[in-house]
């Protein structure tokens, strides 16, 4: 129906003016040598030589790489410590609110949602027999919570996100996924509007406050990347240009020539994603009129030194990345023939590769198929091992969308059975 490729742009609380360019685009490759003048690299300048070359294993760090970066006696300390969750990643579901237009068209609720941790399915209007619901099977889900409709976005990233944020500030790697179909809140839960900003506007600042509150000295360095994956191909959204190329070396996957902006303050981060999410590719499709079609990949990375018990000084690293992962329903719930097709086929063999993945780690396989996609290679270091990571599935609460929800709900019930156990990886 829809052919042509547009792209969608959530705004995002901005400053006036625009900030004097203090951020300085730094690619991995070209300029990994040729860095003496930038911003980045003069606040690295005053670090013992050691501590330089980390931060320039850290620059190289792409979504990919597979372990916290730098091996300083500390920071394989901090990757050893269990992960903050437990041996599990932690699952929630969000129910989005029946939209303007399904209220006109007459559309019924099919999900309940008792004491923020059951989700009950029913293609029933008024159904309150929770107890006969949980007699039939595949209609009943516990999770860690489950956000009804009315969950504010601030109450959605304290119990799902805040935690990592603090990880991550002790030098541990968080990632966090939002699951579901086209139109059912994921990229509303990620990024969220002007007024309700979403997570990864909540995350940045957050990240903000607590690193101002434990220092005052700049000792805090953070830089940050952002990426799609769309058709299989890797684009750079904050310098978009030619694919990147997924290419593994010692810190694991890197995505060769990703842009790595230093980040100051919130509001440049903000400046940042909205030019990232001018440059994401949506589309719209019969399911949603401005749908993402890729999958979008936040990556924040702190830096800074501690001393260590000899009373020398180690740089650790903390990384959280933040995944609106494109939508999951079939290609045929979207628009057949033409692009759309292959592109729904690509989505959906990442997000099969996704799932592939995910049983390999529920049933506590050695060789766990992260190859099979880019996302997959992409997301390597978030699933399993030592990571911790939280998955957001979205929902529909729309009687037609009864299939998709079914699905999603299932996805997100066998992720919860991922240990976050030490796994070989291919
Ligand atoms: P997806 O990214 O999963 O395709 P979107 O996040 O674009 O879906 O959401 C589809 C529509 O529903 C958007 O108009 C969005 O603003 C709205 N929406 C989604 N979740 C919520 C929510 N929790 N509260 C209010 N509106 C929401
Ligand atoms: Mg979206």
């Amino acid at each position: 129906m829809h052919n042509s490729t547009i792209t969608r742009t959530y705004v995002l609380p901005l400053p006036p003016p625009p900030p004097p360019p203090q951020t300085q685009a730094q690619t991995h490759d070209a300029k990994e040598n040729a860095v003496a003048g930038t911003d980045r690299i003069l606040s690295f300048t005053s670090l013992p030589r050691k501590a330089r070359a980390s931060t320039t294993v850290a620059r190289r760090l792409s979504l990919g790489g597979a372990k916290n970066v730098q091996e300083t006696e500390a920071n394989s300390a901090v990757s050893e410590k269990a992960p903050i969750f437990g041996s599990r990643i932690m699952v929630f579901v969000r129910l989005r609110p029946m939209s303007k237009k399904e209220k006109e068209a007459g559309s019924r609720c099919c999900v309940r949602i008792v004491n923020r941790r059951d989700v009950y399915l029913t293609e029933f209007a008024n159904e309150n027999d929770y107890l006969r619901l949980k007699r039939l099977r595949g209609r009943h889900f516990t999770f860690d919570a489950s956000f009804p409709d009315s969950t504010s976005q601030q109450e959605v990233y304290s119990t799902s996100t805040a935690e990592l944020v603090e990880a991550v500030l002790q030098g541990r790697n968080g990632s966090v996924f939002c699951y579901g179909a086209t139109g059912a809140g994921k990229t509303y839960t990620m990024l969220g509007t002007l007024e309700n900003p979403g997570v990864m506007v909540l995350a940045i600042k957050d990240l903000f406050t607590k690193i101002r509150q434990r220092s005052c000295d700049g000792n805090h360095v953070v830089h940050l990347s952002y990426l799609e994956v769309y058709n299989e191909t890797v684009r750079d959204l904050l310098s978009p240009g030619r694919p990147l190329v997924l290419r593994e070396d010692k810190q694991g996957m890197v995505a060769a020539g990703l842009t790595q902006y230093r980040a100051y303050s919130t509001d440049e981060v903000m400046q940042l994603l909205q030019r990232g999410n001018q440059n994401r590719t949506t589309e719209p499709t019969r399911a949603n009129e401005t749908s993402s079609r890729s999958h979008a990949i936040l990556q924040v990375v702190v830096e800074y030194q501690v001393k260590d018990a000899s009373m020398n000084v180690v740089n650790r690293v903390g990384k959280l990345s933040l995944i609106d992962l494109a939508g999951s329903e079939r290609a045929l719930a979207t628009d057949q023939r033409t692009v759309r097709s292959l592109e729904g086929a690509n989505i959906n063999r990442s997000l099969l590769a996704l799932s592939s993945c995910i049983n390999a780690l529920v049933e506590g396989k050695k060789h766990i198929p992260y190859r099979n996609s880019k996302l997959t290679q992409l997301l390597k270091d978030s699933l399993g091992g030592a990571c911790n990571t939280v998955m957001i599935a979205n929902i529909s609460p729309c009687n037609l969308s009864f299939g998709e929800t079914q699905n999603t709900l299932h996805w997100a019930d066998r992720a919860k059975e991922i240990r976050t156990k030490a796994c070989e990886v291919n």
